[in-house]
């Protein structure tokens, strides 16, 4: 069996990308964090479509936590191991940096960066020993560019991009690439509150992207068609901004 992690696989973007794997043959950890509905729901779908998967809660901003959870998972599964890990957990809190209450800055930072430092962390050993993984991370458009309002969630997505080129550098040797995705607008829970009407203005392509689009580009990175590209951010954003 060949597994795969999806960190925030309950819903959303996570969700897609947790049915594209098992599509490919994976056998897919579905991560989540408060919706085990949701997160079973995912598992349970994969299953019936004749694919393997299993449900795995964690806070991935609590350090404890994930070394916990992914001790129990190595202890039970002793001669297999994690190769495909995908950091798609994320939230936002958005404010204007003025009135940014320091919990809202450390909660997005702590879900998106230091979240997906202690997940690689525990998982990267593995896959250096089997010079075989593939890291991917779901950054932002907010991460290149910088939104106002998101100065939180720039920083954090902008820093696991920084993570994302360095870590690639530390383990091509050993046959593990690290890459970034980085959405436009894409409809899921995050966006739903947004004005899609309006805000398509200003995409090229006239709409927000699906979470499936997102999850076809990451099936690609997971995929042995990508195994020369490391390193890189790939924008997936409807001609949003290049
Ligand atoms: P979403 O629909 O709000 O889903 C968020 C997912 O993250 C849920 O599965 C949630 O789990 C999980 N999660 C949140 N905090 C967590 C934590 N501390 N530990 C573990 N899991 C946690 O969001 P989405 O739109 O699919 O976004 C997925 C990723 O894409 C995020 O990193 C986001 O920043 C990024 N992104 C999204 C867009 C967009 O337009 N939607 C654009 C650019 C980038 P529960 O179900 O348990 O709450």
């Amino acid at each position: 069996m060949r597994y795969a992690l999806v960190t925030g696989g309950s819903r959303g973007i996570g969700r897609a990308i947790c049915l594209k794997l098992a599509t490919m043959g994976f056998s897919v950890i579905v991560n989540y964090n408060n919706n085990e509905d949701a997160a079973a729901d995912t598992m349970v779908t994969i299953i019936k479509a004749g694919g393997d998967a299993s449900i795995l809660k964690f806070d991935v901003s609590n350090r404890e936590e994930v070394d916990l959870a992914l001790k129990n998972w190595r202890d039970a599964h002793e001669k297999e191991y994690i190769e495909i890990l995908v950091n798609n957990a994320g939230i936002r809190e958005d404010n204007l940096m003025l009135w940014m209450e320091p919990e809202s800055w450390h909660k997005v930072i702590g879900v998106s960066l230091h979240g997906m430092f202690y997940v690689t962390r525990a998982l990267i050993k593995d896959m250096l020993v089997k010079r075989s993984g593939r890291v991917i991370n779901i950054v932002s458009l907010s991460g290149i560019k910088g939104l106002p309002g998101q100065t939180n969630y720039s920083a954090a997505k902008g820093g696991v991009i920084a993570a994302t080129k360095a870590l690639a550098q530390e383990v091509a040797r050993k046959g593990v690439t690290v890459n970034a995705v980085a959405p436009g607008f894409i409809q899921s829970d995050m966006t739903k509150g947004l004005d899609e009407d309006m805000l398509k203005k200003q995409i090229p392509m006239d709409r927000f992207g699906k979470p499936e689009e997102v999850a076809d580009l990451v099936g690609f990175l997971a995929s042995s068609g990508s195994s020369y590209i490391t390193g890189e951010v790939i924008s997936i954003n409807g001609g949003l901004y290049t």
